[in-house]
């Protein structure tokens, strides 16, 4: 993958949005966070909305500062696309940096729906990047045919942690039953759908992530993301009075402040239910992106879980070296076995971006020092 044809690319998918968008639209696209957000290790995520009525007992996104009543982005899907496209730190395409709709809402509420497929069609038209959603609604045939058509690659995680727990944990989600339904919906429209098993939850994930897993393998998955509990203290509180007990002692550090999200050892959890899931022939993805990665039929080595599934796009460290050139940007690419070392000339913010673009493009871990 040549870096100097995927910043053409970007350049070229940037300047037709901009003709489509109108002077105010631009404006307010380019103040958005989708168009400075540094993307996080799974990827930018997209948020078509935030807010999230399911009242889930572990839910942190409250501790975030983020109301309850769910509200829909203000950007259209092709401002949203002309942000993305605008982020310094994005690449576009196939080999282009992942996307992750979630995050501070559940993407398929019915105030964030039509937000969420708006941005699914614009990202798919206009941007075309390895794009994925974790949902724990109920996904009718007619919506999973909706999604089908918009983007027939995306990557689906269908979010199931508890079963015979599930109505005190997730009181106002759908049922389990209706998310099985929804993976069972979307994998018949040919999507790649995962079941995602998180957060493992003490006391919960014995017994009921076996079950779990053993009905989402009856349907066909395609594998699973088994994922660890951040606590808040007031989540914490909130699990204990529902009987879960010992969880403090699972904390992996001491909580900085009221809204430190600190998370549990679940380590034997992940490691059982790994086991079941090899044995159910599912693969067991070691984060979220790998499961967005297998669904592009990609590999990546961008972080120290992986290597993901296939492999690794070839580079070539001059032509990355003068594709940065040509941005202003001075470094020497050293490969390091499947790691890549940078030298820059810079600060921190050229460095961050020299790390997003050549990792994005080689799919490598990268170390970036900065160089005189
Ligand atoms: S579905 Fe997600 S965002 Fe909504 S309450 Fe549950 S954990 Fe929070
Ligand atoms: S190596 Fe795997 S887990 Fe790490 S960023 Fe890549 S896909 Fe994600």
């Amino acid at each position: 993958m040549r870096l100097s044809e995927l910043l053409k690319e970007k350049l070229s998918v940037r300047e037709e949005l901009a003709s489509k968008l109108d002077r105010m639209e631009r404006k307010e696209a380019l103040d958005d966070g989708h168009a400075h957000r540094e993307p996080i290790p799974c990827g930018l995520t997209v948020h078509p909305g935030r807010g999230c009525t399911y009242a889930c007992i572990y839910c942190y996104v409250e501790d975030m500062g983020v109301p309850r009543r769910p509200e829909p982005s203000r950007l259209s899907g092709l401002q949203l696309a002309y942000a993305i496209a605008s982020n310094p730190y994005t690449l576009l395409g196939k080999g282009g940096t992942f996307l992750a709709f979630g995050s501070v809402t559940e993407p398929f509420l019915p105030a964030i729906k039509g937000r969420t497929l708006e941005y699914l069609e614009a990202i798919s038209r206009y941007l075309r990047n390895p794009t994925q959603f974790s949902t724990k609604a109920y996904l009718s045939e007619e919506d999973a045919e909706r999604i089908s058509s918009l983007d027939p690659s995306v990557s689906a995680l269908v979010t199931i942690p508890a079963l015979r727990w599930a109505g005190r944990l997730e009181p106002k989600a759908p049922s389990p039953e209706l998310r099985f339904r929804t993976l069972s919906n979307l994998l018949q429209r040919g999507i790649h759908a995962s079941l995602f098993l998180r957060p493992l939850i003490p006391g919960v994930s014995e017994a009921d992530g076996t079950l779990i897993l053993n009905r989402a393998a009856s349907l066909g998955v395609k594998g699973v993301v088994l994922g660890a509990l951040r606590v808040t203290l007031r989540i914490l509180r909130k699990l204990e009075a529902l009987g879960l007990e010992d969880l403090v002692d699972r904390m992996v550090r001491e909580p900085k402040s009221p809204n430190d999200q600190v998370p549990l050892n679940t380590g034997d959890l992940k490691r059982m239910l790994s086991s079941r899931a090899r044995v159910l022939g599912l693969k067991v993805f070691p984060s979220a992106c790998s499961a967005n990665v297998d669904a592009h039929d990609l590999g990546c080595h961008m972080c120290n879980m992986g290597p993901c599934n296939g492999s690794l796009p070839d580079y070539d460290p001059e032509e990355i070296e003068q594709a940065l050139r040509g941005m202003g940007i001075e470094v020497k690419i050293v490969p390091k076995d499947r790691k890549i070392l940078a030298l820059v000339k810079g600060g921190s913010k050229r460095m961050r971006r020299v790390q997003h673009l050549v990792s994005t493009t080689t799919k490598r871990m990268i170390t970036v020092r900065s160089v005189r």
